[in-house]
């Protein structure tokens, strides 16, 4: 169920879809985003307490 980002290799335009363009996209691996892994980490804690506080 998790939300897969996937990229359009036609436009270059990050998407839920897996076809853009009329072409299937491709699915970004996680290892494409550990560069965000400081700012990933205060998201996930903000998550986190967002969640707690609802
Ligand atoms: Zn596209």
């Amino acid at each position: 169920m998790g939300n897969k980002i996937f990229k359009c290799v036609a436009c270059g335009k990050y998407t839920l879809e897996q076809v853009c363009c009329g072409q299937k996209t491709v699915g970004t691996k996680p290892a494409k985003f550990r560069v965000d892994d400081k700012y990933g980490d205060y998201r996930r804690r903000g998550r986190k307490r967002a969640v707690e506080l609802v």
